[in-house]
């Protein structure tokens, strides 16, 4: 009899695992893939990063060696050991994963797990009694109506299929302009590909604050993005090697196509709970497809928790992860606690863009006075001397109490900045607390204290 099953080992369920072993319990966690570490390790973070980083470098050599002195034989892409170079960032991190469960005694139960009702958990022909349960089963892409995936066919792809392409193409289409088709779509840009991006919406990365949206666009279109706004796609065929996607302005008007070598489709993703057995066990779920939980992520069948991508709230590996922690103290008797008010959102495109907290716009709508706080990399010596200096900081904060409620960046870094931001919340500070912390120099996170020296008596290098 295990104290914990854990279903899925990706962030949210591996995470889980470990620090429900490490509070005393008896622990297996169920995995139907080959590997440990779940989407994020093999289909998601960590592959996307391996490419963004690689063409990133390309990118760097290409445009800004030069510049700097660096001369020499041009750089060139040999597709093949690049993709030998993610997959082995893949591996040792996901044998990584398999060391850590070994060190805390935690089994890994090989196969697809179903839930027979409280307590049960069917791994191939065998149940297993335990006293609680954490669903983190995760998510996979969304499908879009008319657009069939093939990601064997390297034509028509999702996420999964973008990042093993049999070669690079020439010219792609990415379907949605979030996180994940932005930033797929930066690596094959980077590596020579002309990439247009299909959106539904009248802007980029919805959700983000609309400076932001405006900033990035710009860039990415500076970077060679071409961009369709406020389009439909409504099918997208393949013939000899090549797709054409046919989509119809939303404002009316005749339905228009693009033709390219590949077309990614990035239109989200929704929770994957296909062989599980919910309804058998009687799990409810939201209107929306998720496991319903509550506050404690318990769901409405005793000893049945649930948690990361399968439950709302933001797909993010490190939500998951926190959310993963929580439950398992939860279920050792602890205080498990999750603030889904200061997560990170990072998109690891070059710059990069990060965000924490309200929107300006969403800080409007709570009806409290507000003030914002802006830098632009360009006051700052270290981004300049990247070639970094498009891009700015801007911190929201409460007129009255001067209490920090969300930043977003955009700029060299904006990935490891924002973690100021997200202690500053985290201590309740005010704009004032990050103004009057001495900041090291030449840091690009100088321009997040410029930014609160803006919210006060104002920022000195503008
Ligand atoms: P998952 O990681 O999806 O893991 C669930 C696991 O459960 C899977 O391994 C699955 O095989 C297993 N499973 C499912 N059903 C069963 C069953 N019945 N029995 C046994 N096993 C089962 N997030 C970030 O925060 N940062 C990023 O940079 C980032 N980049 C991304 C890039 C891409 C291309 C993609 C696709 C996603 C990215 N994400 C990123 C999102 C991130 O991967 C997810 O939010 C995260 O993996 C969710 O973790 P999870 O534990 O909930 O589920």
């Amino acid at each position: 009899m295990y104290d914990l099953i854990v279903i899925g080992a990706g962030p949210g369920g591996y995470v889980c695992a470990i620090r429900a072993a490490q509070l005393g319990l008896k622990v297996a966690c169920v995995e139907g893939r080959e590997t440990l570490g779940g989407t994020c390790l093999n289909v998601g973070c960590i592959p996307s990063k391996a490419l963004l980083h690689a063409s990133h470098m390309l990118h760097e050599s290409h445009e800004n060696f030069d510049k700097m002195g660096l001369t020499g034989a041009k750089v060139k892409v040999d597709w093949t050991k690049m993709q030998g170079y993610k997959a082995e960032t893949v591996n040792t991190n996901t044998k990584g994963i398999e060391f850590l469960f070994k060190k805390n005694k935690i089994d890994w139960l090989k196969g697809w797990a179903e839930i027979e009702g409280a307590g049960k958990v069917k791994v191939g022909d065998e149940v297993h009694e335990t006293k609680n349960i954490v669903i983190a089963t995760g998510s996979e892409p969304a499908a879009l109506k008319g657009v069939e995936v093939d990601n064997a066919g390297g034509v028509i792809v999702d996420s999964t299929g973008a990042l093993m392409l049999p070669k690079i193409p020439k010219s792609m289409v990415v379907i949605g302009a979030g996180v994940i088709g932005l930033e797929l779509g930066s690596v094959y840009a980077r590596l020579g590909a002309e990439v247009t991006v299909i959106e539904y919406l009248d802007a980029i990365t919805p959700g983000m604050d609309a400076d932001i949206q405006k900033q990035f666009q710009k860039t990415l279109q500076k970077q060679g993005f071409k961009f369709i706004m406020g389009a439909a796609v409504q099918s997208a065929e393949t013939k000899k090697g090549k797709a054409t996607v046919t989509y119809a302005p939303k404002k009316g008007g005749d339905a228009e196509t693009v033709e390219a070598d590949c077309v990614l489709v990035s239109t989200g993703r929704r929770p994957y709970l296909d062989g599980l057995g919910l309804d058998k066990a009687g799990v409810e779920l939201t209107d929306r497809g998720m496991v319903k939980i509550d506050k404690h992520w318990a769901t409405n069948v005793k000893g049945i928790y649930a948690i990361g991508d399968c439950v709302p709230g933001p797909m993010l590996a490190h939500k998951a992860e926190d959310e993963g922690m929580a439950a398992a103290e939860v279920i050792a008797g602890k205080a498990g606690h999750v603030n889904y008010d200061v997560i990170p959102g990072v998109i690891y495109t070059n710059p990069e863009v990060a965000n924490v907290g309200l929107t300006e716009a969403a800080a409007k709508e709570t009806g409290r006075k507000i003030k914002v706080g802006k830098f632009p990399f360009m006051g700052n010596a270290r981004a300049k001397a990247m070639f970094m200096g498009d891009g700015f900081v801007k911190i929201i904060a409460d007129a009255e109490t001067d209490r920090v409620l969300g930043a977003h960046i955009i700029g060299p870094n904006a990935g490891e900045m924002i973690h100021e931001i997200c202690v500053a919340m985290e201590f309740g500070a005010s704009a004032e607390d990050i103004a009057l912390t001495c900041h090291a120099h030449p840091t690009t996170s100088e321009a997040v204290r410029e930014a609160a020296l803006a919210l006060g008596d104002g920022a000195i290098h503008v």
